[in-house]
Order: structure tokens, then sequence, then C-alpha cells
């Protein structure tokens, strides 16, 4: 069944500043732990060996941080959304290069002025010690994966092929976890420092085990998804129905996605997230997906039948966000799945603001005008070439988006649609002076 939507707005700090205050709180309280930690633990031989292994206290917190950040936890990932969780991991990874860099390197160099020695010496015989290799070899992967994740890298790469390559990043974790706490003495100064460092990676190993493996397989076992019905919407655009046991109890919302397997059709490997087309109501789920590539083409062929793995639901682009009576939905392209969803809740006085080349490239634009008619909204088609004519069509210019919706700084603005037309609407907004909290964007892509 689905939440209920607020009809008015929830009163004190919005779920997006509520998610932020408390992650970042706890980063700040581990960082205080650490510092203390350090501060109470034996000093090191020298400052340069003792700047070594205050880096690598940070490297082993940045690493679980980067745990975290990518657990999905269910109650970060609906206040924050997984957009935005992503693309911190994506920045403090590469804290994490530096990090990974610098810490050896400082710890080289302070053994080597204790030993009146050389760097290379004693890399040579610190790596005799098995500790310290598997630290080494866990700083390689980072190096390779935070390489490969440069954006010209990343680019020449194909999302699974980037993935495989970032699954090993998992090994390197293991190795790190050991050279913690098998070689390094800071981390196990104290019989509370060691119980606190072990804490922490149970949690975040803990969280990420239960968010990516044991929460998936224990809802697809429950709820057995599979495919209904395939219905064309358009010349390159699908609707998959998904039907299974117990809907009602998965807790899905309007405007969030899954992550979906079709199982026994092309590569099992191959899984994309596609936003659910409708609100979920308790017997079935849809997806609307735009053919961009090899998986999202199949989609029109995939058998009545077919078992699906979906992982999810996940995002923060929902009703949840709410923080005022009227709404403003707009949508570029196939970015009218989750506004169609989003729609269907709607409650207060709403306004549709639908971006498409033609009327005829308008997929799903039947549904809206059935809905926007049912639920009292009101609902603008947008059509024309950006840029054409005289004057040049600018539909999500500050000037034209006040015509259309003159109380838009009045609203919850809801943003979905190609990167740049998002971007045009969110420097728009800005120039409005619509307040931060009240603008909710999701973007048909998760930092890598
Ligand atoms: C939160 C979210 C919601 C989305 N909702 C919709 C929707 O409702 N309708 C729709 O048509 N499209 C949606 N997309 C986009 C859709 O996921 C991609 O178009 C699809 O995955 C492309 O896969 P492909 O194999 O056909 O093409 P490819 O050519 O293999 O992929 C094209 C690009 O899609 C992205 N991609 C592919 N696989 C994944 C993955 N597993 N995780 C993250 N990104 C991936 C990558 O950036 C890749 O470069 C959504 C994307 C996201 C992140």
């Amino acid at each position: 069944m689905t939440a209920a939507p607020h009809a008015t707005a929830p009163a004190g700090l919005s779920p997006a500043l509520t998610g932020r205050l408390v992650l970042w709180s706890v980063v700040a309280v581990n960082v205080l732990i650490v510092e203390t930690v350090f501060l109470t633990a034996d000093p090191a031989k020298n400052a340069i060996l003792g700047f070594g292994k205050w880096l690598g206290l940070h490297l082993a917190l940045v690493m679980i941080l980067q745990l975290l950040l990518v657990a999905r936890i269910g109650w970060l990932d609906r206040r924050i959304g997984m957009d935005r969780l992503t693309s911190w991991h994506r920045w403090t990874g590469f804290t994490l290069f530096w990090l990974v860099l610098l810490h050896p390197t400082f710890v080289l160099l302070g053994y080597a002025s204790e030993y009146s020695s050389t760097p290379l010496k004693e890399f040579k015989a610190l790596s005799g010690q098995l500790p310290v290799l598997l630290g080494m070899l866990a700083a390689g992967i980072v190096l390779v994966a935070a390489g490969l994740s440069v954006r010209v890298a990343r680019r020449r790469l194909s999302y699974e092929a980037w993935h495989t390559v970032h699954l090993l990043l998992y090994v390197a974790i293991v190795f790190a976890l050991i050279h913690q706490l098998t070689e390094v003495s800071t981390f196990t100064s104290s019989p509370l420092a060691e119980a606190y460092w072990w804490a922490l990676w149970v949690f975040a190993l803990g969280s990420l085990i239960v968010g990516r493996i044991v929460l998936p397989l224990v809802r697809n076992a429950r709820h057995q998804f599979r495919v209904a019905a395939v219905v064309p919407e358009s010349d390159n655009v699908v609707s998959v129905y998904v039907t299974g046991k117990h809907l009602d109890k998965l807790p899905a919302r309007a405007g969030q996605f899954m992550i979906w397997r079709f199982l026994g059709h092309g590569r099992w490997w191959e899984a994309n997230p596609f936003s659910l087309s409708a609100a979920p109501d308790g017997r079935t789920l849809r997806l609307t997906a735009k053919a961009v590539g090899s998986a999202s083409a199949r989609l029109r062929t995939v058998p009545v039948g077919t078992r699906v793995f979906a992982e999810g639901p996940y995002g923060a682009f929902t009703a949840l966000s709410r923080t005022k009576p009227a709404t403003l939905l707009i949508a570029g392209g196939v970015g009218i799945t989750p506004i169609r969803a989003l729609l269907e809740e709607a409650t207060g006085p709403t306004t549709v603001l639908y971006r498409a080349a033609t009327t005829e490239q308008a997929v799903l634009l039947g549904e809206l005008q059935n809905l926007a008619k049912s639920r009292g909204a009101r609902l603008h088609v947008l059509t024309g070439r950006t840029g054409a004519g005289t004057p040049p069509n600018t539909p999500f210019a500050p000037e034209n988006l006040l015509a259309l919706v003159p109380d838009i700084t009045d609203r919850d603005v809801y943003v979905c649609g190609p990167a740049a037309m998002t971007d045009a609407v969110l420097r728009s907004l800005r120039a409005l002076k619509v307040p931060a909290a009240q603008v909710h964007s999701e973007r048909f892509s998760l930092a890598s």
C-alpha cells in the first residue's frame, strides 16, 4: 500500500536536512574519537612517522565512511537520496586516494629517518611482513579504482566493467582491515581503542552486507517478482508491469526507483535502475524505460512470466520531502516516469510542466492528462526545440517559469529530466529565489 502523501507541510527540519545533520554529526563525533585515540596512544618514534600514523587512522575512517555511503541504509537513502550519497562516495573516494598515497609515504620517510636508511630500503624490509604487504596491496587496488573513476578514464569503460573493478575494493577492504588490526600500534593502543575500531568496522561491514545482500535476498524471496505484461509506449519506450507476492508489504513510494535484473533474459550481471512509473498500488509495480543501450532495448522482448530480481525501493524523490501544500512537477523526456507516479499521489494545488520535442514524443501523455483531470492539476506540455524561433524557445527561463506558475516560490518543485534541462531548471529556480529546501531533483545517473 502506498504511504499517505503529505497534504500539508510537515513541521520542523526537512527530512533531507535531518539526514545530513545526522550523517555529518556521526562523522564529526568519530573524527573527535579518532583524534583522542591518536593523542592518548604512545607517541611515535619521530614526528614524521607520527604524522604517517595519524594519516593512517583517518584513512581507516574515510574507508568506513565510503562503505556507509554505499551501504544503501534505508533511513539515509529515503532522506538524502542514492544519487547524492553516491556523489559524496565519489568525492570521499578521491580523499581516500590521497590518504592512500600520503600514509605509506610518511611512514616510510619516518622509518627511514629513524634508522638512518632510505624509504626504498624500508619499503623492501616492511613488504616482507604479511600485514604490511596486505596494506600495500590494498593501497594498490584503491589507486587503480580511483584512477579508473577519473572522468576521462571512466567514460571509456562500460558501467559493468567499471563496476567489476570497483568490486575489487572489497578485497582491498579485507586486506586493509587485517593490516590495521594486526600491524598498526595506534589501533590497538588500548582495549578501548581496539573495541572502538572493531565496533566501527562491524557496523560498517554489517550495514553493507545487510543493505546490499541480505535485504535484497529476503525481499526477492518474499515477493517473487515476475513480469506480468510488457506494453510498448512508443518506438523506443516500453512499460514493464511486475507482479509478486505481498506487494502491499513492499515499502515503495511514488517517485522511487528500483534496480532491476530480468533473470534468464539477457545478461544476469546487468542490473539497471528504473523509476516506478506508477504509484505502487500493492498489486503491481511498473517501470517505463527508454532504449538507450543493450539492456534497456532488450526490455521490449522480455517474456511475460520472467522472474525478476529487484533491489530497492530507493530514493528520496518522494512526497516525504514535501514542505509546502502546493507542488510543481517538472519533467523532461523519459524523466516523466517518477513525475507521473508523483502526480498520482499529489494533494493540494499541483501543476505539471512536461517538456518534450513534440506531443507525439511525450510518452504516457494520455495517462497524465487523465490523472491531471481527476486530481484537478494543471498540465502544460512544452514542445519545440530549445532556442528555436523568435523570441527563442526557452520554456525554463526564469520569466517563463514565473509566467506559467506565478506562486512558484511557495511550492515544492520536483524536477526530473535530461541533465542539461535539469541544470537549466535548477538555475532558474535559484534566480527566482525558490528556497533550496523546496527543490527536489532526480537525475537518471548515479555518480560513478
Ligand atoms: C535513479 C535512476 C532512475 C532511472 N529511471 C529511469 C526510468 O524510469 N526510465 C528510463 O528510461 N531510464 C531511467 N534511468 C536510466 C537507466 O538506468 C539507464 O538508461 C539504463 O540503465 C541504461 O542501461 P543500458 O544497458 O540500456 O545502456 P548502457 O549503454 O549500458 O548504459 C547507459 C548509461 O546508463 C547508466 N547505467 C547503466 N547501468 C547502470 C546501473 N546498473 N546503475 C547505474 N547506472 C547505470 C550508465 O551511466 C551508463 O553509462 C534511471 C537511472 C537512474 C540512476
